[in-house]
Parts: C-alpha cells; structure tokens; sequence
C-alpha cells in the first residue's frame, strides 16, 4: 500500500509499505479521508515529537476493510477513529482523564496513522458514523472531539456572551459550538477577513480584525473566552476581555517554552477562570454523531482535497491566505 512516511525531521515520502495484517482486536481501516492539521506541520519541521519513520496523519476516518477474529464491527463500516489510545485502567483514565494517561499513544504521531491507504487501528479507538455520511466530514470528527472538549470545560447554559480568538478550524468549530449551546452573543476575532466573513456565515453575531481595532477595547465583558489561537497576543487579551468572575478556556498551543507574564492580583480579585482543555477525553463519539447530525456546517471549511502525493506541498507552504482545511484522500 502507499503511504506518506515520515522519514526524519522535513523528509517526507510516498513509499510502498507492507499492509498492515490483522490481529486480535484491530481493524483494517480503508482511509476515506485525513485532515492536515497544525500539529502535522509541527511534526514535519521537528516542532513537535514523534517516532521516525511513521505514517502522519491523526484526523481520519474510513471504511472497514478487514475485521479481526471475532470483532464487533464488520466489513464495509464507515468509522471515525480516535487516535489518542489509552491504557484505561490508570487513575487518569478511570477518572476519565484520558489525555494525561501515561501510556497515550497517538495514532499519526507515535504509531503509523491516516495519510495512508489503509491504517491498522485497535477497536477500542473505532467510532462508526452514520450512514451516508460525506466521507470528506471524517477529518473533522477529530478535531470537533477536542473542541467539544473545550465546550464541556466552559459548562454553557444558554444565554451567554462568547469570545473566540483564532479563526482556524478549532475557533470555526467552537463558533458553531457555542451557537448550538445557546449563546446569544458569538464574537470571532482573527486577522483573514475570509474566515471572519465565514464566521458570520456560520454563527458568529459579530467579528473583529485584531490588525485595525484594538480587541482589549472594542469586546469586553465576555462570561466565556476561547482562545483557539495559541498566540501570545490573544492569550493576553483573554484575560482583558472576560468579565469578573467569568472563564477563559485555553485550546491554543503556543511553543512549549513559551512563557508570558500574568497579574494574579488581577486573577483574584476577579475571580478569573482560566482553563486549559486537552485532545478529546471521551469526546469521540459524542463528535462523530454531532457530525452526522448534519448540524455543523462543515462543506464551507474545506479548501483544498489533495491525493497522497500533494502532502509534501501543502506541508512545505504556510496556509494560503483565506484557506481553512486541508483534507486528504488516499
Ligand atoms: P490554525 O488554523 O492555525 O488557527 C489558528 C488561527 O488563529 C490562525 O490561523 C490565525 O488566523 C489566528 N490567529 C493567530 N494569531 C492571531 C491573533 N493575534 N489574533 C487573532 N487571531 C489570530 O489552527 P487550528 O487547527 O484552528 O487550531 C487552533 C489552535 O488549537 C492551534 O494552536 C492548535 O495547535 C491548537 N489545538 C489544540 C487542541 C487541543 O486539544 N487543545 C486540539 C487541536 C488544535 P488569522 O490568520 O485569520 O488570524
């Protein structure tokens, strides 16, 4: 099968590998679609670890093509995968806190992923989708996963007004999160005036260009901060924006020696939240059937489809302007 390998740091390749063989408790998948995310590009320039040689790719989803003895899914199953495998029996993951599980391991990162024509994938990581679903939709259960994630920690009731720094895929998904949960004030902040146009397409009741107002002036008062940026600048302005006793959940990864200063006076007596959210634990599924539920408005993300051999080009080029998701299909 063909498979989009990476060899060491910035050398990448479509090599001929060996299919996978099935074993007790895993599943053949056949990929039908893997989205290229920000973490992908991190790895492929030595940003952020992974083994080497592997298969990238950790937003996938496919068909079943082969089943182990005697599993509970069957051939011809279109499937999600979550690709964060856990141990299960750790304190963290009998609490339910799957991401800080010891032993986890990720499908794309530490074993071969879903930039590939076929993945092999333990069943306990296997979600099944709804039938008919557009196969492009895959790419996104994953990272929809980890946003809804973020929406468990922010406890929305209803009614609230809600902050999204970063237009990226995350801040797009949370946009529309936060419209399903019944906000009633959805305001995006980011810098490509494309993304905020989709924004109000999408939800958002308001947007902002950071690059020609000032945010820490212009929005203010906010119960709930995202910031799905992971930049300095907006982590700062979170804290400025959210009222008095409200919460900043953190969903952007910044460098990990990246360290800013913050006022704890100001943390206190304002009685601020500010809460990190981490991969998906036990999201996957509730994900998946968001996704089928056709709530979403995924079609108007996606701007660019490539094949195995157009990887290396969208990993050697920054996003083009205005782009949101890139989605392979095998
Ligand atoms: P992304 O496509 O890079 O989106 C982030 C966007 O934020 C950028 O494209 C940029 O859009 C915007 N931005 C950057 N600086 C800004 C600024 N100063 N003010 C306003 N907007 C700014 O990435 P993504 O896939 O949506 O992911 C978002 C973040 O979440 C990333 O840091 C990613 O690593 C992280 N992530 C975290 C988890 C988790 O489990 N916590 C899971 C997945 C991803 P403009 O050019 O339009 O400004």
């Amino acid at each position: 099968m063909k498979a989009v390998v990476l060899n060491a740091v910035n050398d990448l390749q479509v090599t001929e590998v060996q299919r996978p063989k099935v074993e007790a408790g895993s599943s053949l998948i056949k990929v039908l679609a893997c989205g290229i995310c920000g973490t992908d590009r991190h790895i492929y320039k030595g940003e952020y670890p992974s083994s080497k040689p592997v298969i990238l790719g950790h937003e996938f989803g496919g068909v079943i093509e082969e089943v182990g003895p005697g599993s509970k899914f069957k051939v011809g199953q279109v499937v999600s995968i979550d690709p964060n495998i856990v141990c299960g029996t750790c304190p963290d993951c009998v609490a339910g806190r799957t991401a800080f599980c010891p032993g986890l391991t990720a499908l794309g990162v530490n074993i071969n992923g879903g930039i590939a024509e076929y993945v092999l994938t333990p069943d306990t990581q296997i979600y099944p989708v709804k039938d008919g679903l557009n196969p492009l939709h895959l790419a996104f259960i994953e990272p929809l996963a980890c946003s809804i994630r973020g929406m468990d920690l922010a406890q929305l009731k209803g009614g609230e007004s809600v902050a999204v720094l970063g237009g990226g895929v995350i801040g797009l998904l949370v946009v529309q999160l936060a419209k399903l949960a019944g906000a009633r004030e959805i305001v995006l902040v980011t810098r490509q005036k494309f993304r905020r146009d989709v924004a109000l397409k999408i939800g958002a009741t308001r947007v902002v260009d950071p690059k020609s107002e000032d945010v820490s002036e212009v929005v203010s008062g906010m119960d709930v901060t995202f910031e799905c940026a992971g930049a300095v600048d907006t982590f700062k302005q979170s804290q400025v924006i959210t009222r008095r006793g409200g919460s900043v959940i953190v969903l952007g990864l910044t460098a990990a020696d990246t360290n800013l200063e913050i006022n704890p006076f100001s943390v206190v007596v304002n009685e601020l939240r500010i809460q990190g959210s981490f991969l998906n634990p036990l999201t996957q599924g509730r994900a998946a059937e968001l996704v089928g539920s056709g709530k979403l408005n995924l079609d108007i993300l996606i701007s660019k489809v490539v094949d195995l051999a157009g990887v290396q080009a969208v990993l050697d080029a920054p996003p083009a302007e205005g782009d949101i998701k890139y989605i392979v299909c095998p």
